[in-house]
């Protein structure tokens, strides 16, 4: 086996078993192998099918329910703007590589000077951009050279077979000095590490690649873009933790209850973001 990500042939098996091809409530029911990669250290599956979006979200339940995704995705996307901050999208030209229902444009399509968003199959979320002031292309080939001071991507680039090409068109859309954010899972998830019946829900089939700090620059760096800045974003809290290790089963982000309250689940998310053992990473880079 040779990553497929740098071609090295210094690779070694991390997991062999079961993982989840579905939403958050499946079971794992694939088999699948998962390398890693001693020269670029990205982990990745045997397999680089890229996922349709249709076969994706058919599998996850209350897909197109529209309170139900307004429920899940308005808090999660608000997790990232916080992150980045609002002030950094006013009067920018924004773009959103892979924007699935335009949760993310919702948040920044007034302050920003304009809006966009790639979907490759944006057929299935048309209700969801209906009288919105953003416009959605389905490739990035329909976007100008040039044209885009801000780009964003959040849980997107894991699934591509090609990320190096991706990002290398993404660079073409870019003005100069324009700056990206790219949001992924984070293979240091501590998870990982304390909770054995994790794995096989960590490892997913539409998730072709799992990034650290070093293979997000890897890439960045094969499509001519430069890292400036990174840090990590934990999405669940601490009882989602507490379920994992008592129930081992996904519950999302379940109702605080005794003893820990919020301020202790600040603390938590606090602890596991500066220790780059949280759920996902957050790269800054821009154009050189
Ligand atoms: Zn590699």
């Amino acid at each position: 086996m040779i990553c497929r990500l740098c071609g090295s042939d210094d690779v070694s098996v991390v997991f062999q078993g079961d993982i989840r091809s579905g939403g958050a409530h499946t079971a794992s029911d694939e088999k699948a192998k998962v390398y890693r990669c001693h020269a670029c250290s990205v982990e990745f599956l045997t397999t680089d099918v890229e996922l349709e979006d249709s076969e994706y979200w058919d599998k996850k339940e209350d897909s197109f329910s529209k309170e139900k995704i307004y429920e899940k995705y308005d808090g999660e996307q608000l997790k990232w703007l916080e992150r980045i901050g609002l002030n950094t999208f006013r009067d920018k030209v924004v773009l959103d590589f892979g924007c699935g229902h335009g949760t993310f444009l919702d948040l920044v399509s007034t302050i920003s000077k304009k809006t966009f968003g790639v979907e490759k199959d944006k057929d299935l979320f048309l209700e969801f951009y209906e009288d919105k002031p953003y416009e959605i292309f389905e490739t990035l080939a329909d976007i100008e050279d040039d044209s885009i001071d801000l780009l964003v991507s959040f849980d997107v680039i894991e699934h591509l077979s090609k990320p190096i090409d991706v990002l290398s068109e993404i660079h073409r859309v870019l003005k100069k000095e324009a700056v990206i954010y790219i949001g992924v899972p984070n293979q240091n998830d501590f998870l990982k590490e304390i909770e054995e019946s994790y794995l096989p829900f960590y490892y997913h089939k539409s998730h072709l690649f799992y990034h650290d700090i070093a293979s997000l620059r890897y890439i960045l760096d094969k499509a001519g873009l430069s890292y400036k800045d990174s840090s990590f974003l934990h999405k669940y809290n601490i009882y989602n933790m507490i379920n994992w290790l008592k129930q081992n089963r996904a519950t999302g982000n379940p109702e605080k209850k005794h003893p820990f309250d919020g301020g202790h689940d600040t603390m938590f998310k606090s602890y596991v973001e500066e220790k780059g053992i949280a759920s996902h990473i957050l790269i800054k880079a821009s154009k050189r």
